[in-house]
């Protein structure tokens, strides 16, 4: 007998899933952590197994695409087994990971081969040390190293992600589009979001809209809306002269959830109905107490859809309303 579909008070079936596998990163980016970061004690996250089955049986109730995601994917330990069991889940039409690049080096490959199909990494400075100040610990060489080593393990239509903030470097975003025309690469730009108390700099300063980023490309390239809509968040553009696609995915500027599809695991278990909202559930509960029996976890997850708010709301001069940071919330 086939499971129901998880469908919310407002008619929007849920069928992608991000999934985050640690709170931890080797990277402390200015936007997204403190700089002094408690990560949760080992106990408290879902083991790989756990991650496993909470993805199984989302996927039985109708989850086609997973993205996994943190704190940084590929430091935890074993993650080319997830991905491989994952992988071969029956009705799982994507498995996807967002990452930082640091390790892609060493495991672009070994992804690959797990049956991994797309590849997300994160690049907000092609500067040396302008990478270094945004991410406090990252090189720049490395994730450059990665992007290539993903390339040549057959991983196509790979895109960057780059958050973009006033003042430190939106003076790069024409550099980053070049970037992404010489190499066949795809870009994102995403609107800073107001996720966790952070010190180094005030968010409402550093406020960019994404209709002035696009406005900056589209005098270089002028940009045409492509017509097929991803189902996600970004709005995707073309330039007349290449390959490349040139993305926005606009918190602030443009409300994209009417049609939001996607629900949220943090790495300790609970699932999160909106990006912007604090209501969850706790997953852990039940995987925990009933190791050989779905059906708790089912309900839980049934139980948890009126909790999904028609949208959410970010205000950028305000006390953050969402005292998650980015990387527990599974970006
Ligand atoms: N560590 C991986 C990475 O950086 O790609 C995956 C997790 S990270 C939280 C996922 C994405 O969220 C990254 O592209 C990052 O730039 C973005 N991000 C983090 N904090 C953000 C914030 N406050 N506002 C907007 N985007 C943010
Ligand atoms: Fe780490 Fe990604 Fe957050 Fe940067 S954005 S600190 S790489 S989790």
């Amino acid at each position: 007998m086939s499971n129901p579909a998880l469908i919310d008070g407002f008619g929007r079936q849920i069928t992608y899933v991000r999934l985050s596998v640690t709170d931890r990163c080797d990277f402390r980016c200015v936007y997204c952590m403190s700089e002094d970061m408690v990560f949760l004690p080992r106990q408290q996250i879902l083991s790989l197994e756990e991650l496993y089955r909470v993805g199984r049986v989302l996927v039985s109730l109708g989850v086609s695409k997973i993205r996994l995601t943190g704190g940084e994917p590929l430091v935890r330990q074993n993650i080319v087994w997830l991905v491989e069991k994952l992988a071969s889940l029956q009705g799982l039409k994507e498995l996807t990971l967002t990452t930082n690049g640091s390790q892609l080096a060493r495991l672009a490959k070994p992804l690959k081969e797990a049956g991994l199909s797309r590849i997300n990494i994160s690049l907000d400075s092609l500067q040396e040390d302008r990478f270094r100040d945004m991410t406090r610990t990252g090189k720049l060489s490395e994730v450059l190293a990665g992007i290539e080593a993903a390339q040549q393990a057959g991983f196509q239509h790979i895109k960057l992600n780059s958050v973009i903030l006033k003042g430190k470097n939106d003076d790069e975003i024409l550099d980053l589009v070049n970037f992404i025309r010489q190499n066949q690469l795809d870009i994102a730009f995403i609107e800073e979001m107001p996720l966790g108390v952070i010190t180094e700099h005030q968010r409402a300063e550093t406020y960019i809209s994404n209709d002035q980023v696009r406005h900056s490309i589209d005098q270089f390239y002028p940009l045409t809306a492509v017509s097929e809509s991803t189902g996600g968040p970004a709005r995707y553009y073309h330039m007349s002269d290449s390959n490349s696609r040139v993305g926005f995915i606009s918190p602030h500027s443009h409300n994209f959830c009417g049609s939001c599809n996607r629900v949220r695991v943090t790495a300790e278990g609970r699932l999160l109905l909106c990006l912007g909202n604090e209501h969850s559930a706790d997953l852990k509960a039940p995987l925990r107490n009933f190791p050989n029996d779905d059906q708790p976890l089912i309900d839980t997850l049934f139980n948890a859809l009126p909790l999904k708010p028609e949208k959410h709301h970010f205000d950028l001069n305000d006390e953050p309303q969402i005292v998650r940071f980015m990387n527990m919330t599974g970006g």
